[in-house]
């Protein structure tokens, strides 16, 4: 006989699109969320083909879905089908969170919140007036650097394989802060104390091309990317003597721990969910 008092909420439903699709952490990421703040969500991931964003988007609305992730290859597309935006995420020109609303999509950009939280809360890295690096002129680094900026760094300095690319983007941001942009064969000699790998070197096994003397002990080297394993870039962190070598784990749960706070109005805790990811990437 059922139980009248097992009452279950009815579920709002939430999805991450992008392609591939399986490999992501989101659905267990909100799970968890969902589960610690007891909000009536449930999440799943959505593989989308080339083409069908738009489509897919419209299907979702259409079935009542209250908000969506949005990973690669849909970032851009994304920020181009939303009707409103934040600012943060009209100056990385890519959405990776759209809330659902009766009047029309609101798109925003929690990658960049995200690592700075994790920089500066999960691991007590300090940021104003310090010199940063960010490798990388694609979209992470896009997304990353208002955020960045917003903490008032002493210097940040863009270094990318394709210099054109870093110098525009330091252009594009000079307005928020001292950045400056290069190819890796004009990198100044000196010690940095933040280097952000935000190339996507590490998804090939590859190191970006950087020269010795960048790193002291005091100087923290952080990768997006993660894994079982520490990337290339870790593992030259390491070797250049960093004494704080980190990858992009916590980054991933404080930036879905932004979108959830976005759509449910309800902050998660994300400490005891990145020490759940990090035993099941190292059971993995
Ligand atoms: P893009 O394809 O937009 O950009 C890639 C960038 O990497 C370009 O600047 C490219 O240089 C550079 N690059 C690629 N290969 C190499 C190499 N072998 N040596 C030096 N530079 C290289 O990718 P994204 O910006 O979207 O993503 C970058 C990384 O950030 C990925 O690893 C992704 O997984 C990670 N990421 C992590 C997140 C997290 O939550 N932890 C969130 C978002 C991203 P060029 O311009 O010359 O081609």
């Amino acid at each position: 006989m059922s139980d009248p008092f097992d009452f279950k909420p009815k579920m709002d439903e939430y999805a991450v699109m992008g392609n591939p699709i399986a490999h992501s952490k989101s659905p267990i990421i909100h799970s968890l969320f969902a589960e610690q703040t007891g909000e009536p969500v449930h999440y799943s991931a959505i593989q989308v083909d080339p083409g069908g964003f738009v489509q897919a988007v419209g299907n979702f609305q259409a079935a009542g879905g209250k908000g969506l992730n949005v990973t690669v290859p849909f970032k851009q597309e994304a920020w181009k089908l939303v009707d409103a935006r934040s600012a943060r995420a009209e100056r990385a020109g890519a959405v990776n969170t759209i809330k659902i609303e009766a009047d029309g999509l609101f798109g925003d950009n929690t990658d960049g919140v995200g690592l700075v939280a994790d920089l500066i809360d999960n691991n007590g890295i300090v940021i104003r007036e310090r010199r940063i690096l960010l490798m990388g002129a694609g979209g992470a680094a896009r997304g990353v650097l208002a955020p960045l900026l917003a903490e008032h760094p002493a210097a940040l300095h863009i270094v990318n394989r394709t210099p054109g690319k870093a110098q525009a983007l330091a252009d594009a941001f000079a307005d928020l802060g001292p950045v400056s942009g290069s190819g890796y064969d004009r990198l100044a000699l000196e010690p940095f104390d933040i280097i952000i790998n935000a190339t996507a070197a590490s998804l090939a096994g590859e190191l970006p091309p950087l020269p010795a003397g960048i790193v002291t002990a005091k100087t923290a080297c952080y990768d997006m990317m993660y894994g079982a394993k520490p990337t290339p870039f870790m593992d030259w962190a390491c070797q250049q003597g960093s004494g704080k070598v980190l990858d992009g784990l916590g980054m991933l749960v404080e930036q879905a721990a932004e979108s959830f706070y976005l759509w449910r109005g309800v902050r998660p805790q994300t400490s005891a969910v990145i020490a759940q990811l990090r035993e099941q990437l190292s059971n993995a």
